[in-house]
């Protein structure tokens, strides 16, 4: 499930062909929390993946993190798998089953994931990574676990985000609860 605040548009070329990326159809503060995997969401068995069409099974790997237990994500809605990586991204994964913005998000920006918090495999970068964000890592393979240093930077920016969470507009709050009544502490001003 993702908040209806993004599209998905050309964002550039990449040997010779068009690449796709997600992009705020609207500003999208701080705080906002914009995806998750709710019932809806669930994961390609092994057999279900191998009879897909090839096309679509080189699509799902690149663009897909495979989940802890080996399968591939099968999102409700396509525009989750659009999100490109940036290694200072303004949607970070909270640790608590959502996304959350960790940047205001001005209409019209790329919405950007950090590729590195997904799992524990590795991840590649062909031809090293060219997100051009100042703390880019430029490499080529990234193997977790993350630094210390690099944990520590994606925490701060979360914890502040969640703290934003009562403050902000929330499109997707009433159908989080519904699935995660246990969140609902997130939404309280007088806990924080
Ligand atoms: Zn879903
Ligand atoms: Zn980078």
């Amino acid at each position: 499930m993702i908040a209806d605040l993004y599209v998905i548009r050309k964002s550039g070329k990449y040997k010779g062909k068009y690449t796709y990326g997600l992009f705020a159809t609207q500003f999208v503060p701080k705080g906002t929390i914009d995806g998750f995997f709710c019932k809806k969401c669930g994961y390609y068995s092994k057999e279900e993946f191998a009879k897909l069409p090839k096309k679509k099974r080189l699509f799902i790997i690149d663009h897909e993190v495979v989940q802890e237990n080996g399968l591939y994500s099968h999102f409700c809605d396509k525009r989750m798998q659009y999100d490109n990586h940036s290694c200072n991204a303004n949607v970070l994964s909270s640790g608590k089953g959502f996304g959350i913005v960790v940047r205001d998000i001005k209409k019209g920006e790329e919405v950007t994931s950090d590729y590195r918090m997904n799992g524990e495999d590795e991840v590649h970068f062909e031809g090293g990574c060219k997100c051009g964000s100042k703390d880019c890592m430029k490499d080529t393979t990234f193997r977790p676990p993350a630094s210390k240093k690099l944990q520590n930077f994606w925490n701060r920016r979360i914890n502040a985000a969640v703290k934003r969470i009562p403050y902000v507009k929330q499109p997707l709050k009433r159908k989080l609860l519904k699935e995660h009544p246990e969140l609902s502490y997130l939404f309280d001003k007088k806990a924080k």
